[in-house]
Order: C-alpha cells, then structure tokens, then sequence
C-alpha cells in the first residue's frame, strides 16, 4: 500500500515515521519548503496540557495522552536518529498577579485535580523558594509539575533523519491539488506531476485550507501567527515554564530563554514586528524582572493551524481516501504522538484507540 503525506511539519514527519514501523507500506511525504521549515521549528516546545487547558473535555483528555507518550516517543526518536530532542521534564508554573488571576488559577487547579492530575496554589515563600528570581509581584501560581519541554529545531532535524533512515521517500514542491477516481482520492498534482497513492494525508498545517480538491475550509482552518524572542543568560536563573496572562518562558539548559508569543491572525504574512517584540518582552520582563539585562540573540515567527472550535481535524476528510491529521493550533508538539499513532491505526485499519467524533472534519453532522 502507498501512502502520501502532504506537508513535513511535525504532524507530516511523525506520521511518516509511524507508518514506517513495519515494512509494509510504501510512504513518501511531499513538502514545498524543507522539512521542518514552517510552525513546527517556530514553536517553544512547551509540552503542557495543564497550563494550555480552559477546561475538561475530549481536547484535554488528548492532550493528556499525548504527554505520557512522550517520553518514549522522545526515547525512540533519539535512539534512531542519533540526535538529542532536549526533552526535559522541568515542570511549569503559571503565575498570576491580579486576584481575578489567582482566582482563575483556583478553579483550574480544583477542575485538574478532581481528573487525578498533580496541580498545586503556591504562594509567598513557597512560590519564591521554587523560583527566587520571579517578580516579587507575583501574587501566587499554579505548580503543574508534569507538564514538561523539548527542543523543536532539534525534535525536527531527529525526525527527519529519523524517517530518511526508515525508509520514507522526500520528494520536494507543492501539491497544487489532489488527484480523484470515482469520488475517491487516488493521488496528488504536485507541480504538475501526478502521483498515485492509496491513501493521501494532508499534514500541510496552516496551509491546509489551501490544497485544492481536498475541500477544507479555508475559513476552518486559518493561520494564526505567533512572534518569538530568544535570549540569552550565561546560565539559568529559573528551570520551570513560566506562564502569565502576557506570555510565556521556557528556559533551555544552557542558558537560553525562549519567550512567546503573540496570537494575531494577518493571514500568511511571517514578519517580526515592532509592536510583537515589544508585547513578548514585557511579558518576559514581568515575569522574570531580570531578564531585562539579557542579550537577545533570535527573533523569529511561525504560522499556528487554528480552527475554528480549536480542536484539530484527525481522521477521515471530506472526501474518501483522504485522511486529515491538521489544526493543531497551540499544541501540534504536544499532540504530535498520538496524532502519530492514531493516523497510523486509521491506515492499517486497526482498531482506534481514541474516539475520533469530537475531531472528525464533520463533527457537526450526526
Ligand atoms: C510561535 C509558536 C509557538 C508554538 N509553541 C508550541 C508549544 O510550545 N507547544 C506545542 O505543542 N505547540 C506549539 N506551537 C504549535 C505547533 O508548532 C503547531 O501546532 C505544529 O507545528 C503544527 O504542525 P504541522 O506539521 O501541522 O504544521 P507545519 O509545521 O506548519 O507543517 C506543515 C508543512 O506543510 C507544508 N505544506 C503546506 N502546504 C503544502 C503543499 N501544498 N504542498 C507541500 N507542502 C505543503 C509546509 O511547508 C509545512 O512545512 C507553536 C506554534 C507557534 C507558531
């Protein structure tokens, strides 16, 4: 069997990894950039159900999934690529500094530990003893001590070598369109050239909306970019996620701290701006004051799969032969094992381990 992989983000890379477990199946994945090139290296790493979650439901329980496979996921990855991902289990807090915060932070805690889930209000002497040089303003956080980090650029370089070693054929240019027989999906137009395949998975992240003949919406699926700042210590002076209202931090070991991110929906344009830059580091300086004297070495932005309920599109597409693995939005790192695993039962036609209702492209119909 043949399968076609649109797109070499994350989604696209792991995917093809998957179905390359046994020597069955035939896997090509098409990528008009580089592999890798697009949100996928752009994003912090952040492996972070608990701090991500605005409340229970199929999201969150996925999400949840998805971080326990990570630490094998992780494992493998290295063992077969020879190059470290940086998964390190570091823990986040998210801090608050109005009451209305601390009041939130409250309820999500009670909600988090009412599924079982380790989550904690700190405050005072307790917070700082975890992280002395947070703003003396912060007024209390939640410790969410499993939620954890890896190194994006370095999980992408793994799974491209990694895939490369298993077998999976690269092919470089854009699908303009897929190919159809009878109403089901046979191939792709990749520049021109048609290629036949049994199965096409479209993992073209933000772009997906734009593959003509897959009949996305591209109202359903739309780019939200995201502005990021690295900067650079000589060594850490915190080791957890920190997260405010504003922004974000996920300090790497060596002393580099990656600082996000804006949300801004203005279509595919990638630029830095002015005003982003501005948002990211006020938000980095809140938290850590201290970070005001670091040196900033990297700038860059990516473009986030949102959809329009904020849940991914995995499964079956409009059209038959045609599964979607897309919509990540702010947690395609995250989710990127078991979108992995669960793509590759759909293939096989093997049981499916997670109910795919809330996640089906037409989840509204019955
Ligand atoms: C600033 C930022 C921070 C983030 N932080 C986190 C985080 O901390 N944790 C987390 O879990 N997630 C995070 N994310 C989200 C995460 O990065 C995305 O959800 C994930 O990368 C999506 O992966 P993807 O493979 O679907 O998309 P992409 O990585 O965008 O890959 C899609 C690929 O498809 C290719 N493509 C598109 N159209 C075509 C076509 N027609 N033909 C051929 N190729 C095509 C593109 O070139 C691209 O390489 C962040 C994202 C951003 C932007």
């Amino acid at each position: 069997m043949k399968v076609i992989i649109v797109g070499g983000g994350i989604m696209g890379l792991s995917i093809a990894l998957e179905l390359r477990k046994a020597d069955d199946l035939e896997v090509m994945v098409l990528e008009k950039s580089i592999p890798g090139a697009e949100a996928s290296s752009a994003a912090a790493g952040m492996l972070a159900p608990q701090f991500e979650a605005t409340g229970p439901g199929p999201m969150f329980d996925l999400t949840l999934l998805s971080r326990m496979a990570w630490p094998k996921f992780a494992a493998t990855l290295e063992e077969r690529s020879g190059v470290a991902v940086d998964y390190l289990p570091c823990g986040g807090l998210q801090v608050a500094f109005t009451d209305d915060e601390v009041h939130a932070l409250d309820a999500k805690i009670s909600w988090q530990k009412a599924q079982g889930l380790r989550a904690e209000l700190l405050s005072g002497d307790e917070l700082f003893a975890r992280e002395p040089k947070l703003n003396p303003k912060a007024l209390a956080a939640a410790d969410l001590p499993d939620d954890h980090q890896v190194n994006p650029r370095q999980l992408l370089r793994a799974l491209a070598i990694a895939a490369t070693k298993a077998g999976v054929g690269f092919k470089s240019g854009t699908v303009r369109a897929l190919v159809e027989t009878g109403g089901t999906v046979t191939g792709v137009d990749v520049d021109g050239e048609v290629l036949g395949a049994d199965v096409v998975v479209l993992a073209a992240g933000a772009w997906s909306g734009l593959v003509s003949g897959a009949e996305v919406d591209p109202g359903r699926v739309k780019p939200v970019r995201g502005q990021m700042v690295e900067l650079q210590l000589r060594a850490p002076i915190f080791t957890r996620l920190l997260k405010s209202a504003g922004g974000y931090l996920v300090p790497r070991a060596d002393g580099r701290v990656v600082a996000g991110s804006t949300m801004e929906m203005v279509g595919f344009d990638k630029n830095v701006t002015a005003e982003g830059l501005q948002k990211v580091l006020a938000a980095s300086i809140q938290l850590v004051p201290e970070l005001a004297g670091a040196a900033v070495t990297s700038t860059w932005a990516g473009l986030r799969p949102w959809t329009d309920d904020q849940l991914p599109f995995l499964g079956e597409g409009p059209k038959p032969g045609l599964l979607l693995a897309t919509g990540h939005f702010r947690n395609g790192i995250l989710l990127a094992p078991i979108t992995a695993r669960l793509i590759g039962q759909l293939v096989r036609h093997e049981k499916v381990s997670v109910d795919l209702k809330p996640f089906r492209y037409r989840r509204n119909s019955p």
